[in-house]
């Protein structure tokens, strides 16, 4: 289980992201990625190996400046360390949701078959891709993410801390544990999400800690668990 950061607010989202995730290189990892949405829509980099592959990779195609984004630092469970099987995940034919995960999928290979069966194309071997897939097919039934993300986990067997964002709504972010640490950091006017509180401590020392089983929906100045 690696790397979660995952930023609303007003500062440049890329310097939160790869702050944090700097933060956590200490704890090993073979790939790393971020999303941000902007005016622009939603843009995602990603490369296998070092950070430094993916600041890289965004000097060669630079990210619009963006309010909302989700970075993500991989320790390889399900496929092998490639650019494609990198987190962040996109899921549904529109490409509209993004997904970072940590943890295992143990049901995956099940779910990844009845998506299969309705049309969902898969782009990696990671377990993961099945949690954006579901929560997109999920979206489509509510309207909501939140309720497709509460309607999503209840089909997942293993471990997740989990943070998505929506193309189509800059606003929020919701998040999702069990098993898997996460951390929501306070600020004012913005708020974080992390795995490990080591990688939000120079910005803010006010925490939630999520439990067991929790789902959180963040906006900059908003936070419910
Ligand atoms: N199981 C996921 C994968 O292999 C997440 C790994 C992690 O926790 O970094 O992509």
């Amino acid at each position: 289980m690696c790397g979660i950061v995952g930023y609303v607010g007003p500062k440049s989202t890329l310097d939160v992201l790869l702050g944090g995730l700097r933060r956590l290189e200490y704890r090993g990892y073979d790939s790393a990625g971020v999303s941000v949405i902007s005016g622009a829509g939603l843009e995602t980099r990603k490369k296998a190996g070092k950070l430094d592959n993916l600041v890289g990779e965004i000097d060669a195609h630079p990210l619009p400046a963006a309010h909302i984004g989700i970075g993500h630092t991989r320790w390889a469970t399900h496929g092998a360390p490639t650019d494609g099987n990198a987190h962040p995940h996109l899921g549904g034919s529109a490409l509209k949701l993004s997904l970072i995960h940590n943890g295992i999928i143990e049901n995956h290979a099940n779910l990844r078959r009845l998506l299969q069966e309705e049309g969902y194309v898969f782009t990696s071997d990671t377990d993961t891709e099945v949690i954006a897939h579901l929560v997109e097919k999920e979206l489509k039934a509510t309207g909501n993410l939140l309720a497709a993300v509460q309607k999503s986990v209840k089909q997942l067997h293993g471990a997740y801390g989990t943070v998505l964002m929506d193309k189509n709504d800059s606003s929020r972010l919701v998040v999702a544990r069990s098993g898997s640490p996460l951390v929501i950091g306070l600020g004012i006017g913005e708020n974080f999400i992390s795995s490990d509180q080591l990688a939000l401590l120079p910005i803010t020392n006010r925490f939630i800690y999520l439990e067991e089983g929790d789902i959180a929906r963040l906006t900059r100045n908003s936070i419910e668990v």
